[in-house]
């Protein structure tokens, strides 16, 4: 149940076995008959014949090109992999987000998190042991996936509040109204709006942007539901990944994991020390 004894097993297991190679660059057809007979009828499907009535905003296109040239891209600078601390990543920083932006691709298997950790393994054994350490690196990262996804897939109930034998059980409030315009980016905190459209229009913040609004919308200030936040998080993010979703969720409204309900992200100065000038929310 803590980050610090997951650590000390993984590190008791060893490293994990390396990706599994590629498949034959073209599968054989499952009848049997040519390669590529049948194209056309079962393309893949329009957005349109899938539900979707608008376009897309998301900067981050799909697919396994994409993600493997996103994953060379955060490896060309091994100085950054090796120094990356992850409360020191700028949440404001959008021109050229902070982090790696992989967790799209990674939710949706277009890249996997052993073909990732073995790309850090080799950069970190080049550096000689110099660099970060979990649960603030780059692999701390990985890790805190791999926490969740333990931690989830063996409770109960884990996406809720009631019979979820880990999570406390708090009377939140319910405001359909506040909800909503939080949801919508119409708090009245420049920060915290700005968020929401960020993530509205890309499906995807930083991590401490993500602190940021949870923290507001349980805890800190309206005192809704972390479950009513991960609905939201469900269907607004393009990484939204079940166990990991509801789990931060959990963590940061203090409900499992960490319990300092006084450690509160205050809306105005969190947002101010990163981007004083206010570049972030003029951009929202
Ligand atoms: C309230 C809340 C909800 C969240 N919901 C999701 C979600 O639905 N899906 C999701 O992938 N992440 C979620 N996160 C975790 C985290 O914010 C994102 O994984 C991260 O911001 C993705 O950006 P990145 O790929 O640049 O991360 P990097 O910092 O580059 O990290 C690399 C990878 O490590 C993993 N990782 C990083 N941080 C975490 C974390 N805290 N927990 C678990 N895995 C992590 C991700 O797979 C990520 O792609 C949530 C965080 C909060 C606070």
């Amino acid at each position: 149940m803590t980050m610090q004894a997951f650590t000390k097993l993984v590190d008791k297991a060893g490293d994990p076995p390396p990706p599994a190679p590629d498949p034959p660059a073209q599968l054989p057809p499952p009848d049997g008959g040519a390669p590529g007979a049948g194209e056309g009828e079962t393309g893949v499907p329009t957005l349109a014949e899938v539900g979707f009535t608008q376009q897309p905003t998301s900067p981050f296109k799909g697919g396994e090109s994409v993600a493997l040239s996103r994953l060379e891209e955060a490896f060309k600078d091994p100085k950054w992999i090796c120094g990356f601390e992850k409360p020191a990543t700028d949440p404001s920083a959008f021109d050229r987000p902070a982090t790696t932006v992989l967790s799209p691709y990674l939710k949706f298997g277009c890249i996997s998190p052993r073909l990732f950790h073995q790309r850090l393994l080799r950069v970190y054994r080049s550096a000689k042991g110099a660099h970060t350490k979990p649960p603030m690196s780059l692999r701390g990262q990985l890790l805190w996936r791999e926490f969740f996804y333990t931690v989830g897939s063996h409770t109960q109930n884990f996406n809720r509040m009631q019979g979820n034998p880990i999570c406390k059980q708090i009377d939140w409030d319910t405001n359909s109204e506040l909800l909503k315009a939080w949801r919508d980016g119409r708090t009245g905190y420049p920060w915290i709006d700005a968020i929401m459209a960020q993530l509205q229009q890309w499906g995807w913040m930083h991590h401490l942007a993500r602190h940021s609004v949870a923290c507001f919308l349980t805890r800190g200030d309206l005192y809704l539901s972390w479950e009513a936040g991960q609905a939201v998080f469900e269907e607004l993010l393009v990484d939204a990944d079940h166990f990991i979703n509801a789990a931060n969720w959990q963590w940061l409204s203090a409900s499992t994991f960490f319990n300092q309900y006084y450690r509160v992200y205050s809306p105005v100065t969190f947002g101010k020390k990163y981007d004083p000038q206010g570049h972030f929310i003029k951009n929202a």
